[in-house]
């Protein structure tokens, strides 16, 4: 940047002049582009554009001393699909002599006029753009390293239709004799449709008002600031710019969200138009702010993911909804001990706190946030939301901490209407009074239910086990044993195996992968997100936002009791790690009591078992760059990475898992399942995840993260709740029975609750901690901090 750059000089006069340009270039220490052109005329074919430029190339930095790395080719970008038999292989032609140049003549760089390429199409832009995208794709690959080409014009190479996109290549790759005229024949359609995207432009004709409007409820950020500018010119104060217009726009979409004709994914791009513009007025504001004082938010939240939890992609949702509505959102973030949230409540006069978590101990944390807040003298409403939330739980082990209301919010879309409820002068009683009534009556059926006697004892329970036939079982030795660790995975090999479905799901957009695209209601919200993940997924692997790593470990186990024991070595002499399961309880009239431990061979068969553990994660770098997102005012784009990259996170543990079954303890080396049935789980084996419902104690993961060495190997951490962080990151075990099933482990009782802790060596209360969703029986609540 900022070196001259002379375009350009060539051999077409002969050598003699050609020297003296150069010297004269050297002389002002500037760059050179060196056309393909000699006495005879420009080269046109792979030979003489290879034969000229190595020539050129000599003489520069033999005879004029010209520095190697200031030569830019430019080997001749003509048109094709003109007709003329002879042009056909010119792009062939171009493509093959950058290969060559870049190999031969060291240091040296090419370049090439684009558009010439297209010169049979003019008029037709669509075509034009495509052809170039098609051409830049191939010749970056080739190693050109610069061309000229109207930027503003270029098309996305991924999101050309496929079918275009193989006419096009057909034609530059001159890959088929009747490439130009199928190209033709698709040609006119294409110029169509582009007719049609011009007319959409037709809002920018309108009045500023309508244009802030339209672009919010279309979310289209691209004209925002100049927009906003411009409104504010017009009215008296920026502020009335926010009021009217802006605001207009927002109800707009609040209006369409509420009546569910516009979805998560609009309304989070509304936001971002909606921030972009707030983030241009902000300044006039301030600067006008003598005379404010009516139009102020609607009430102020205070948001944050709960201490030891690091998941935040429904939280930041909320939030951006909560703010559309005219709501000042105070977002914490994550991993936030009680003392900040409520001192901050307590600073801001927040008319409400909204608590988010995602892992089962952080409904305890939200439970002693409660009790401190009723400590501490609080009667703001507390908001509960997060994946292991529920109201049942809210209303029985969180509400009765706290005087103040306490409400569970479903998901995003609720939360606007909840929070109105709670601010608003007239309804807030009400409010109030029935969801308090309605929550007693629930915790009072819950105590009424709540009965140890439905459950067995966990003797009867352990008789009751699943009944695996060992006699005659062989499991198959590893290939590979120990620990494996993975230092940067491609990422494009993980895109392979994502399940898209979740990611529909985290923008409440409901129903599978792919048949979600064609759904009458969500289908054209979903496949406009789905357009927007794809582009960032292919900058998320050529810019290689974010680095997956990973590690396994396969080692000699057998199982004792509903433990399972890990040895250093197959003499299963010396004990490496005990790994710690539980057995459900519920009374059942047919079927097995279930634990993890029943799949693996117990110890006194003798039978040499195996186990496996993993953790994985995508999201290293995921945190800085959703980081950069929201510091331009774009929560669009920040949570759409951090969707992705759970989304590679789990693609990750399923290629691994398939790798563990068909490689590296390789008891299924022949599988060959589609991605489909992969995602279905139709091979054989397991990996369930401490956490989980077979396996909820989380605190099982420090042990299986120093087998694996997870810290160094896969630069995973935990925090004191045992959530991993990267948040995009995924850990378990593998077992490998063909009977092995996931289940629900339910509740379990006393009895169990104190023969675990034995086995793990702390105390019941601990457990009871751990275990909290899980108890069939009240335990005495600990003291905030303990434990
Ligand atoms: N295709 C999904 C895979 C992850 S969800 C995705 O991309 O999101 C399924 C995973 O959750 C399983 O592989 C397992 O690790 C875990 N899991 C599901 N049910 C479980 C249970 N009952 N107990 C333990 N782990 C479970």
């Amino acid at each position: 940047q900022g070196k001259g750059v002379v375009n350009s000089i060539s051999l077409k006069e002969g050598e003699a002049p050609f020297i003296a340009c150069a010297r004269e270039v050297l002389k002002f220490g500037a760059a050179v582009v060196v056309m393909a052109f000699d006495e005879k005329g420009q080269a046109d074919t792979l030979a003489r554009k290879v034969a000229i430029c190595t020539r050129a190339y000599r003489i520069l930095t033999g005879t004029v001393g010209f520095p190697a790395e200031d030569i830019i080719f430019d080997p001749n970008i003509f048109a094709i699909a003109t007709g003329i038999e002879e042009h056909d292989n010119y792009a062939v032609d171009f493509l093959e002599a950058t290969r060559i140049i870049k190999k031969t003549l060291p240091h040296a760089h090419v370049s090439g006029g684009v558009s010439n390429l297209s010169f049979s199409f003019r008029g037709n832009d669509p075509v034009r753009e495509a052809m170039h995208a098609v051409f830049l794709y191939h010749a970056v690959q080739a190693g050109m390293d610069m061309g000229i080409v109207n930027a503003g014009q270029l098309a996305v190479y991924a999101e050309i239709p496929p079918d275009i996109r193989e006419r096009v290549e057909d034609v530059i790759l001159n890959r088929r004799k009747d490439a130009t005229e199928r190209l033709l024949e698709v040609a006119e359609n294409l110029k169509g449709a582009r007719r049609e995207k011009i007319e959409d432009t037709a809002w920018r004709d309108g009045p500023v008002e309508e244009r802030l409007t339209h672009a919010l409820v279309k979310g289209i950020a691209d004209f925002v600031v100049a927009d906003t500018e411009e409104a504010r010119r017009k009215f008296p104060h920026a502020i009335e710019v926010i009021e009217g217009p802006l605001m207009d726009g927002m109800n707009v979409v609040g209006d369409l969200f509420g009546s569910g004709q516009m979805f998560l994914p609009q309304v989070v791009k509304s936001a971002r138009v909606m921030k972009q513009a707030v983030a241009h007025l902000i300044p006039y504001i301030e600067a006008e702010k003598a005379a404010s004082g009516n139009g102020g938010p609607k009430g102020r939240v205070v948001m944050a993911t709960v201490k030891g939890d690091v998941h935040d992609i429904g939280k930041n949702i909320v939030g951006v909804v909560l703010q559309c509505n005219n709501f000042d959102v105070i977002d914490l973030g994550v991993m936030v001990p009680y003392e900040k949230i409520l001192s901050t409540a307590r600073e801001t006069k927040a008319d409400m706190i909204g608590l988010s978590g995602l892992i089962t101990p952080s409904l305890e944390e939200m439970a002693t946030v409660a009790g401190e807040m009723e400590r501490q003298g609080f009667t703001l409403p507390l908001l509960i939301g997060g994946a292991t939330t529920s109201k049942v739980h809210t209303a029985v082990k969180i509400a009765p901490n706290y005087n103040g209301p306490v409400v569970h919010v479903v998901d995003a879309s609720r939360a606007v209407g909840v929070a109105q409820n709670l601010v608003s002068a007239a309804n807030r009683e009400n409010f109030v009074a029935d969801v308090r009534k309605d929550y007693n009556g629930i915790k009072t059926r819950f105590d009424a239910g709540e009965d140890e006697g439905r459950l067995l004892s966990i003797g009867d329970a352990r008789a009751n086990r699943f009944p695996v036939d060992w006699a005659g079982y062989a499991p198959a030795a590893p290939a590979v044993t120990g620990i494996r660790a993975f230092a940067d995975y491609d990422l494009a090999e993980l895109a392979e195996r994502i399940d898209w479905s979740p990611f529909f799901q985290t923008w409440e957009l409901k129903g599978a992968y792919p048949a979600i695209l064609d759904d009458p209601k969500y289908g054209a919200s979903a496949r406009e997100l789905w357009r927007d993940a794809e582009a960032m997924l292919k900058q998320i692997i050529d810019g290689r936002w974010l680095t997956a790593r990973g590690v396994i470990g396969l080692w000699p186990a057998n199982a004792v009791g509903d433990d399972v024991e890990l040895y250093t070595d197959d003499g299963r002499g010396t004990v490496l790690e005990t790994v710690h399961f539980l057995r459900q309880q519920m009374k059942k009239t047919r079927g097995s009591n279930f634990c993890l431990a029943d799949f693996v061979a117990p110890k006194d068969t003798g039978i040499a078992d195996w186990m496996g553990g993993f953790a994985v994660t995508a999201g290293i770098g995921c945190d800085e760059r959703a980081r950069e997102f929201e510091k331009a005012h774009d929560d669009y784009q920040s949570i759409l990475l951090k969707a992705l990259a759970d989304r590679l996170a789990e693609a990750f543990a399923e290629r691994l898992h398939e790798r563990v079954r068909r490689e590296f303890w390789g008891y299924a080396a022949d599988e060959t399942l589609t991605n489909a049935e992969i995602i279905a789980e139709k091979y054989r084996g397991i990996r369930p995840a401490p956490g989980y419902p077979a396996c909820p104690d989380h605190s099982e993961k420090p042990a299986l993260f120093s087998l694996l060495a997870a810290q160094q190997n896969a630069g995973i951490r935990l925090t004191e709740s045992f959530a991993m962080w990267p948040a995009a990151s995924v850990s378990g075990y593998y077992i490998g029975h063909p009977e092995a099933r996931y289940f629900g482990l339910g509740k379990i009782g006393r009895d169990q609750v104190e023969d675990y802790a034995r086995r793990k060596g702390v105390g019941s209360p601990q457990v009871e901690k751990w275990l909290a969703s899980n108890l069939g029986y009240t335990a005495r609540r600990q003291p905030a901090g303990a434990g």
